[in-house]
């Protein structure tokens, strides 16, 4: 399994949100960070299918991504930032329609929901409204819809946001089970969200990828 970036570029009008980002993604957990600004939602939204780059090739396993269509899309898992769009659904009824979006079968969808809610540890709450859970556990149903369809590229957009510390250490606990025969990128503020579970992290700085090192290596410098 490898993602390859190629010089990925995003311009809005004379800004390049994103200027030439090349990288190699294979199996394993990746930090991204940088200032606000850096182009890492802007990364992101390209991974996602959420917004169409300037230019630059994606590749999974050699082949262009835009070329896959929906093969890539069913291979993304995307875990955005609260937005409690879906604060009056129970947590069961959320992943219920998620599935719908991606496409599960029924009878898959209802076991394949069973399982993350269980691994997430939320299956006890599975008929209380979202409205009701505290961050932490919004965040972990946020993981459970991410990882409905067991996707080779998971995507985290700041998974600890909010969070007092003893939920955010929750949260990478389970972030760290999910990074086998996976690709999964992570997208923080917080160092100690990917220090100890990282293989690499990546620092975008004005949509340049400056540095690119195991998390020893680039704290050492610090
Ligand atoms: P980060 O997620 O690291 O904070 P972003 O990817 O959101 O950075 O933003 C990168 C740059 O692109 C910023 O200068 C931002 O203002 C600009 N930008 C992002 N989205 C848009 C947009 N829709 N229109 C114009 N400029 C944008
Ligand atoms: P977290 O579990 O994310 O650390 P809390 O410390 O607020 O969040 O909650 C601890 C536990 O209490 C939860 O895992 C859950 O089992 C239970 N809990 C909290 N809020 C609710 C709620 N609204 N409904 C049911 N159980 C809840």
């Amino acid at each position: 399994m490898i993602l390859e970036i190629n010089n990925l570029s995003k311009k809005y009008g004379d800004k390049k949100a994103l200027n030439k980002f090349s990288c190699k993604f294979t199996e394993g957990i990746y930090g991204l960070l940088g200032p606000n600004g850096a182009g890492k939602s802007t990364f992101m939204n390209i991974l996602v299918d959420a917004i169409d780059r300037s230019s630059g090739e994606i590749l999974y396993n050699g082949k262009e991504t835009i070329s896959m269509g929906k093969d890539y899309r069913n291979l993304i898992g995307y875990m955005p930032q609260q937005q409690g769009v879906y604060d009056s659904f129970t947590v069961a009824e959320f992943l219920d329609y998620i599935a719908g979006l991606k496409g599960l079968k029924k009878t898959e969808a209802k076991k394949r929901i069973e399982e993350v809610l269980k691994f997430v540890n939320l299956y006890d709450v599975k008929n209380k409204k979202l409205k009701s859970f505290s961050g932490g556990m919004k965040q972990r149903a946020l993981i459970a819809q991410a990882i409905l369809n067991d996707p080779k590229i998971l995507i985290l957009d700041e998974p600890t946001a909010g969070l007092d510390p003893k939920e955010r250490i929750r949260i990478r606990n389970l972030i760290s089970q999910i990074g086998f025969n996976k690709i999964v990128i992570i997208a923080t503020h917080v160092v100690s969200d990917i220090e100890f579970i990282a293989k690499e992290v990546l620092i975008l700085d004005n949509g340049i990828l400056r540095k690119k090192d195991t998390p020893e290596n680039l704290l050492k410098g610090i």
